[in-house]
């Protein structure tokens, strides 16, 4: 099992690398605290290609494949988590799900926007429906050539950025049978921003409440079959979670190489602190546990490119490389003594930014139970 980057990833990455230290690097902090990311950067990112890393090159993107996806988001978590998980929602779960599911006419309407920065969002949460995805309450009620919606949506991330939203919405019975997705825009009647979340991480990414009262979509709109969308949401989210994996990586990545710094540069009782065992060793965990969550991530993405089942490994991938994060963050800050709790120093918000990975696109319990499931299946 090989997973060498193609020359041209190779370039791209490299590419997206340079682009995050003189870009993003000296306005991360800036981000968090202003929970802002600004519009030039977007802009600029767009002349990158990292709207449409995962649009098909003839609808105007990229087309990587999950290996050298995975390589980009790293790159960009390890400067910018919240940046990371908006291009990661837009191009996993937003430029996918048309790329794959979409009608010929969709693809050729809405990639091409998509690609060139007009940011997606996935609509799939509920107040009452997190973990337990099939008990969606929102309906798509038919009337003629259209559907109508009505429900709420909760923790859309891009919710308020973007001009396109997935939703996921009961156009029939109970259970996962009766879900369909709808590609609507932003700008529909009847769909509006509601409450913003406050977040503990990734404050410089959008998340927000949406309401849909009345809001009609037309018929030319679902997206795949009538009644298949639980099934799209599920297999995007293969994806999603092996995405999530390069996130927290990068993530750790960052914390990692701030405590490296600090362990050679610090000095406490006549030399730095990396000469005493007990600082080796936490480093030492660390790098272990982001080579290993890298090689998971990285298997399960290999597989994914050659359309081999990959439900089991993208969970473990995302389970292990999400809770490595956070432990690996969480010995940057002791590495870093009382000054890792201190706002001048990126570990602090990178132990916030680690966290929510271990909660999002399916929590850990959540992984767990795919993973036993498909062990004990047989
Ligand atoms: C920052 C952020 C961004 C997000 N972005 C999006 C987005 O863009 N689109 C979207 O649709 N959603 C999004 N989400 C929602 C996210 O996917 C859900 O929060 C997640 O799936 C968990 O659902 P919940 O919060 O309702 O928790 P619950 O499902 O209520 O879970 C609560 C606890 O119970 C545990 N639990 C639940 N069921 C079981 C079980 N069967 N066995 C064992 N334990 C169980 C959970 O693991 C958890 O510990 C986002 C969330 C956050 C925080």
């Amino acid at each position: 099992m090989r997973f060498d980057l193609t020359d041209d990833q190779r370039a791209l990455r490299d590419a997206v690398r340079e682009f995050c230290r003189e870009e993003i690097l000296p306005i991360a902090r800036q981000i968090d605290e202003t929970e802002t990311i600004p519009a030039g950067l977007r802009q600029k990112m767009a002349g990158l290609g990292i709207w449409g890393l995962l649009a098909p090159p003839e609808h105007g993107g990229l087309g990587l494949d999950a290996v050298a996806y995975c390589a980009v988001i790293e790159e960009l978590a390890r400067a910018c988590a919240a940046l990371s998980i908006s291009i990661a929602v837009h191009n996993s779960v937003g430029c996918l799900a048309v790329a794959q599911f979409g009608s010929e006419e969709q693809k050729k309407h809405l990639l091409p926007r998509m690609a060139a920065g007009d940011i997606a969002a996935f609509a799939l949460t509920e107040p009452d429906s997190g973990s337990d995805a099939a008990s969606i309450r929102t309906t798509a009620r038919a009337e003629g050539d259209s559907f109508v919606l009505d429900g709420t949506k909760v923790f859309v991330t891009n919710g308020e950025a973007s001009g396109l939203v997935i939703v996921f919405a009961r156009t029939g019975g109970e259970g996962h049978r009766g879900i369909s997705a709808f590609v609507v825009e932003k700008s529909t009647p009847g769909l509006r921003v509601g409450t913003k979340e406050l977040k503990m991480g990734l404050r410089g990414s959008d998340t927000v409440e949406l309401v849909l009262e009345g809001c009609r979509v037309p018929r030319t709109q679902i997206l795949g079959r009538e009644g298949e969308g639980f099934r799209l949401a599920m297999s995007l989210l293969d994806g999603g979670r092996i995405g999530v994996a390069a996130q927290a990586v990068g993530i750790a990545r960052a914390a990692f190489e701030e405590a490296r710094r600090y362990a050679m540069t610090r000095e406490q009782f006549g030399g730095p602190i990396g000469n005493f065992q007990a600082v080796q060793w936490m480093i030492a965990d660390m790098a272990t546990a982001i080579e290993g969550a890298r090689l998971l991530m990285m298997r399960a993405a290999w597989m994914k490119d050659r359309g081999l089942p990959c439900t089991r490994e993208a969970s473990m991938a995302k389970l292990y490389a999400s809770e490595k994060a956070s432990f690996v963050c969480d010995r940057a800050v002791q590495i870093h003594g009382g000054y890792g709790y201190i706002r001048d120093y990126p570990v602090e918000r990178y132990y916030r930014d680690a966290r929510v990975t271990s909660l999002y696109e399916g929590t850990s319990e959540i992984q767990r139970i795919v993973i036993a499931r498909s062990l004990l299946k047989d």
